[in-house]
């Protein structure tokens, strides 16, 4: 058996007492030809390993540089040096994988972050990543966890999709047809009864509507999956594939589905601080440092560690679309001319800029938007009383903008068909879906958070680039 070494996390809870360990792990730095500082991925903290003078090979020696693999076995003892608890006295050092020191890119100083993201495949060796990616990891366990405990059923919707009922123009097509003879119908269109399903498919943009289908028989499920959207925006908040998180639930009005939508959002963000304290507080530091670079008006009001206790502890706002309107046509910022969308009045989409007033202005902290004018939202949403609106809501983060967006879905079917015709949405493409609605059909909710915007939230990382492992954006795929 090659493996019974101890994770680096783990043996700096221990007291150092003589014990004889086996670490492996990644070089950081070696100073004096003596000092080793390990990195394991495990935490940012390195173990410092002592190579008494004179006890190894000058080769062995030559060849420890940084990001080279080691497997180091030798005793913990108390450090005499300052910043660490303990030293690993190496008996045997035997390098598992050599570094060109010329050629690693990676230097044991600042690397900018875009820097970073042309060598995504060596980032993680980063501190800064390293937080970043254990925290992405904690929030997702926390997803289960949180739903799982809950009895909600994790259901896997399909990736593939024939409906394109949602996101027409924003979807990426799958097809095995060649290029050069595409097969044409009489009217010149492409035949895609030759194509590979026998019909035109696509990347899935939502796991939503099988989602419903989920609900209405197991009462409560959540996805947890990948999306995709050939959206050519080329901004700080969108990826053309990311992760998102779908809870449905029968039984649910649009209250209880922002009550869920809030207990969710404060229960992964505890569970991170609970469980990576460390690494959020390291990331903290780096926001901060990365701040004082800015003009004092665009620094945050609050530190991340901050920030994050003040959404655990302080009740989402919810407001109505109406009210925000009032609020946003009210504001010093519309009448000053400030937004480059001025506030026209009631039935305007809203605009980031417009969110982000709100929330980082106006209230100073989350904010669930709720029952919108039916025209800017989908087919699928509750229409209310008042027949101008629909019980959609959406949540607004400081900082990020739409986190998530969700609502009651429309349970009564003469009510959907009416709106899926004046939508021009094709019901015989759905007729699945309207089976629903047929069969027992319940009141019904659910939304979507934007797992990499939920990340960003928690590691205050700007650039949505830098919370996903191989970023998918406009003109790049490396990696
Ligand atoms: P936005 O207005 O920010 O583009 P949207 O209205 O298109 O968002 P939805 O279709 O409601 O978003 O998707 C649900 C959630 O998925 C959003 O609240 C957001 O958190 C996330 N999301 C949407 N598009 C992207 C994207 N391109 N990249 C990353 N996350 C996204
Ligand atoms: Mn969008």
């Amino acid at each position: 058996m090659f493996n019974k070494r101890i994770k680096i996390k783990d043996l700096l809870t221990q007291e150092p007492a003589g014990q004889e360990v086996t670490v492996m792990g990644w070089v950081r730095t070696f100073r004096n030809s003596q000092f080793i500082a390990l990195n394991d991925g495990s935490t940012n903290n390195n173990l410092q390993i002592v190579a008494g003078l004179g006890k190894f090979d000058d080769e062995l020696l030559k060849r420890i540089n940084t990001s080279a693999a080691l497997k180091v076995t030798g005793t913990i003892v108390p450090s005499l040096g300052k910043g660490q608890k303990m030293d690993l006295n190496a008996v045997t050092i035997e390098i598992l994988g050599d570094s060109d020191a010329e050629k690693y890119p990676l230097q044991p100083k600042k690397h900018s972050l875009e820097f970073l993201r042309e060598i995504a495949h060596l980032r993680f060796r980063t501190n800064t990543f390293g937080s970043i990616f254990r925290v992405r990891h904690a929030l997702a366990f926390a997803v289960h966890k949180f739903f799982n405990d809950k009895g909600f059923v994790y259901m896997h919707t399909p990736i593939i999709t024939a409906s394109d009922a949602e996101g027409a123009g924003e979807m990426f097509r799958v097809t095995t047809l060649p290029f050069d003879k595409t097969p044409r119908n009489e009217d010149g269109g492409v035949n895609f009864k030759e194509d590979f399903f026998g019909r035109s498919t696509n990347l899935t943009v939502s796991g939503q509507l099988e989602g419903e289908l989920g609900a209405t028989a197991f009462g409560e499920i959540y996805t947890f999956g990948p999306t995709f959207r050939a959206e050519n925006s080329n901004t700080a908040r969108h990826l053309a594939e990311f992760w998102m998180i779908e809870p449905e639930m029968a039984f649910y009005d649009l209250e209880d589905n922002m009550n869920l939508a809030e207990e969710f959002i404060k229960y992964i963000i505890k569970y991170a601080m609970d469980n990576n304290k460390e690494d959020i507080e390291f990331l903290a530091q780096r926001l901060a440092e990365e701040e004082k670079q800015l003009p004092q008006d665009k620094r945050s009001e609050m530190g991340l560690v901050e920030k994050l206790e003040f959404v655990l502890t302080n009740s989402f706002e919810r407001l109505t679309y109406a009210g925000a309107i009032e609020i946003l046509k009210e504001s010093n910022h519309n009448k000053k001319k400030k937004f480059q969308y001025p506030i026209t009045g009631w039935g305007m989409d809203l605009q980031s800029e417009h969110e982000r007033y709100l929330v980082e202005k106006h209230f100073k902290k989350p904010v669930i938007l709720n029952n919108y004018p039916k025209e800017i939202k989908a087919f699928y949403m509750r229409q209310n009383e008042d027949g101008k609106t629909v019980a959609a809501m959406d949540i607004l983060a400081p900082g990020i903008g739409e986190i998530v967006g969700g609502s009651q879905r429309e349970e009564r079917l003469d009510k959907l068909e009416a709106r899926m015709k004046e939508m021009h949405i094709p019901a015989e493409e759905l007729w699945w879906y309207l089976d629903t609605r047929r069969f027992g059909t319940v009141p019904h909710a659910g939304f979507g958070l934007g797992f990499e915007r939920m990340v960003q939230f928690v590691t205050g990382m700007t650039n949505i680039r830098d919370v996903i492992a191989f970023p998918r954006t406009p003109k790049s795929a490396e990696f």
